[in-house]
């Protein structure tokens, strides 16, 4: 395993790989890796002649109030986990190589951008949808793995990249959990015993959202009152949003006709977390 920090490197590395016909799929993450990354670095490998891995923390995703200085880090220990996934390629850049000083160019998915965590995380998605074009320029992969996880960011890359014509799959992997049902997160590290156990309250709702839904019921506005019921249980938790909407659009539906993802973030002390499930009327 290749751990390239330069720019220049990498995109040297990149040419090679495809000068040889090799097909290159990219996993990007912020580090602190887990069960949930390792899933993606795994359908990686499996769809993959040669597997890249990079791991930034990207300043321009933080809101200023936000975690980015204390975001956890331990590249070793990230890289030790992927060489044991016999992943190709970290590629590690500094802030300053990513965002030379004086860069002001921003890549914006329009509208779907103030939607979900975007309402409450402004500029949130333009930092997001900024890194990832720079990492597809720089490193050039054929495939991207994202999970579900992070449905939202998944919605809004994939309609950067059909409208810039970038010539880049996207896959997408299911959400790994805790056994008792806790989405994996590099922020649950945050979290102390107590405020561990009250996180279980985000899926809790969506479960109890599901379970009206599974009895017939299609009012998003019923589903969502009773998922908010399991927050009205528990004041460690501040619900921040639990919305249903078109899971490609983002946008809110009134009526549960098709596909639709109900998506949920809130606040544990002072963590933010979120998830969510996709129901279908069709299944
Ligand atoms: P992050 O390091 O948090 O930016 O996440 C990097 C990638 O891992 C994103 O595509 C996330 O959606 C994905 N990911 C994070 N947590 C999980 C999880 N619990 N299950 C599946 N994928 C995940």
């Amino acid at each position: 395993m290749k751990l390239v920090k330069t720019i220049e490197e990498m995109r040297a590395l990149s040419n090679t790989v495809h000068s040889r016909g090799a097909h290159l799929g990219l996993v990007p993450t912020m580090g602190a890796l887990h069960e949930g990354h390792l899933s993606l670095v795994r359908a990686a490998r499996d769809k993959s002649d040669t597997v890249a891995v990079s791991i930034f923390v990207n300043p321009t995703q933080f809101g200023p109030h936000e975690d980015f200085a204390k975001y956890p880090r331990n590249l070793e220990r990230d890289c030790g986990l992927l060489e044991r996934e016999h992943v190709d390629v970290v590629f590690a850049p500094s802030v300053e190589d990513m965002y030379p000083a004086g860069a002001v160019t921003w890549v914006t998915v329009e509208g779907m951008s103030d939607r979900l965590c975007g309402r409450s995380r402004p500029g949130h998605f333009r930092g997001v949808t900024t890194v990832v074009s720079k990492l597809f320029h720089i490193i050039e992969p054929d495939a991207a793995f994202f999970g579900q996880k992070d449905a939202a960011q998944v919605a809004i890359i994939r309609r950067m990249v059909r409208d810039l014509n970038m010539p880049v799959s996207s896959e997408v992997c299911p959400i790994i959990r805790e056994s008792d049902g806790l989405a994996l997160s590099s922020r649950n590290a945050y979290l102390n015993p107590n405020e561990r156990k009250s996180a279980l309250v985000l899926y809790r709702s969506l479960r109890r959202a599901q379970e009206l839904f599974d009895r017939g019921e299609r009012d998003p506005a019923k589903l969502i009152a009773t998922g908010k019921q399991e927050f009205a249980k528990d004041s460690a938790a501040r619900l921040d949003y639990l919305e249903i909407v078109d899971p490609d659009s983002l946008e809110s539906i009134s009526k549960i006709s098709k596909r639709a993802l109900i998506a949920v973030a809130a606040f544990v002390g002072n963590t933010r977390l979120i998830d969510n499930i996709v129901v279908d009327p069709e299944r």
